[in-house]
Formats: structure tokens, C-alpha cells, sequence
């Protein structure tokens, strides 16, 4: 079995920029929002659930209406926690299923809410993707065309952000200050040193 290693960050921290390296080095990545968006269709005892507690209305036949679910949880941090309650198990489990089919010295797992969904205690060491609050904000309205107010509030929904850093064991600084691809390079060296303590 692969070394698990957590790759995290707040949004626009820039996770899916560094996962992207780590891929370029071949080192196999499982993109956790992406995994969730396939169960929500495809996990038969998660769409249940779903329609339990959302009503049957946020699917229209089988593909689930994300901003019916959006409007409900966006407005009610109770039905947010219970989203991610039913959500995050069904992932922990796909995302360990995958680490287990992987022929690699480590694979990692690129999660937003690594820490908040308890799927950290799983993995071997966690990496954190660090930048300021402004360039967060800045890279995701200009990512996804949020407003300044929408991106405030999905990163008041997260743990902050130097707390978060304190759990990571390694932390690449996404700051534009540092060059990042000479930190991915020697973190994959880190990395496969600890693999190969770990055979
Ligand atoms: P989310 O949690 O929302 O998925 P993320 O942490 O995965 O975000 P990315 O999508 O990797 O963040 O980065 C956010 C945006 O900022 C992207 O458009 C990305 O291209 C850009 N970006 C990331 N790092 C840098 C950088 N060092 N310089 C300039 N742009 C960057």
C-alpha cells in the first residue's frame, strides 16, 4: 500500500495548482470535490439520503440540481453540516479504495476539508497550501467570477487558515513571494525518503 498523504489548503490557496505538479511527477492524485460530484450520482445509499433530508426535488431525474442543494445548505450552517456528514463517509471510503488499486511509492489526496471531515486521521502525513487571505479571495473571484461576499463566506465556512497550517505536517507557501515548483521538488524528495522507511 502507497504512503497517504493529505494535500489541503483554504479555497484559492491553490491545492488543485499544487496537486497538478505532483501529477506532473507522476505521483497518482485523488481530487476529493471531484469524487464527491461522481457519488452524488452514482452511490445509490447517498442519493437516498439526499432525497431524504433535501426532498426528493433536489434530483431531477437522476442528476442531482446543484443550486437547489447549494441554496439549502448556503443558507443553513445545521443543513451544511449534515450535507457533509452524509457526503464525506461514502468519499473517505472511495478515496481509500483508490489508494489501495495505486502502484506508487505515495499518492495523495487533494481535500479542502481534510481536517473538518476527519479523513486526515487516515493518512500518513498532510500537506498544507498557505497563502494570504487577499490572494485567496483575488484568485477565486477571478477564477470562478464570485463576488468578493461569496468567497468570504466560503472561507468563513472553513477552519482558519493558520490553524489549519499548525495541523499540516509540511507546508508549501503559495504566497507568489516563493517560487513553488522548487518546493514541490524537494517535498517529493522528502516524501520519497518516507516511503521507502515505510515498505
Ligand atoms: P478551491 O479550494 O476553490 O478548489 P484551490 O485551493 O484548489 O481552490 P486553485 O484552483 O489551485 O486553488 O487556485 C485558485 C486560482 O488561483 C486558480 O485560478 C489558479 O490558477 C490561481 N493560482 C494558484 N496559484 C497561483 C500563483 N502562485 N500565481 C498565480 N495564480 C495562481
Amino acid at each position: 500500500m502507497p504512503l497517504k498523504i493529505g494535500l489541503t489548503g483554504g479555497i484559492g490557496s491553490g491545492k488543485s495548482t499544487v496537486a497538478k505538479i505532483f501529477e506532473l511527477l507522476e505521483v497518482p492524485v485523488y481530487y476529493a470535490d471531484a469524487a464527491s460530484k461522481r457519488l452524488y450520482h452514482t452511490d445509490k445509499v447517498l442519493i437516498a439520503a439526499l432525497k431524504h433530508q433535501f426532498g426528493e426535488d433536489i434530483y431531477a431525474g437522476d442528476q442531482l440540481d446543484r443550486d437547489k442543494l447549494a441554496s439549502i445548505v448556503f443558507a443553513d450552517k445545521t443543513k451544511l453540516d449534515l450535507l457533509n456528514s452524509l457526503v464525506h463517509p461514502p468519499t473517505i471510503r472511495d478515496a481509500e479504495e483508490w489508494c489501495a488499486r495505486q502502484q506508487a511509492p505515495y499518492v495523495i489526496k487533494e481535500a479542502a476539508l481534510l481536517f473538518e471531515s476527519g479523513s486526515a486521521a487516515g493518512l500518513d502525513y498532510v500537506v498544507g497550501v498557505f497563502a494570504p487571505p487577499h490572494l485567496r479571495i483575488k484568485r477565486v473571484m477571478e477564477r470562478d467570477g464570485s463576488t468578493r461576499d461569496d468567497v468570504l463566506r466560503r472561507m468563513n465556512q472553513q477552519i482558519d487558515e493558520n490553524i489549519k497550517m499548525k495541523l499540516c505536517d509540511f507546508v508549501i507557501s503559495n504566497n507568489e513571494q516563493e517560487l513553488v515548483i522548487p518546493q514541490v521538488l524537494a517535498l517529493h524528495q522528502v516524501l520519497l525518503r518516507l516511503a521507502k522507511h515505510n515498505d
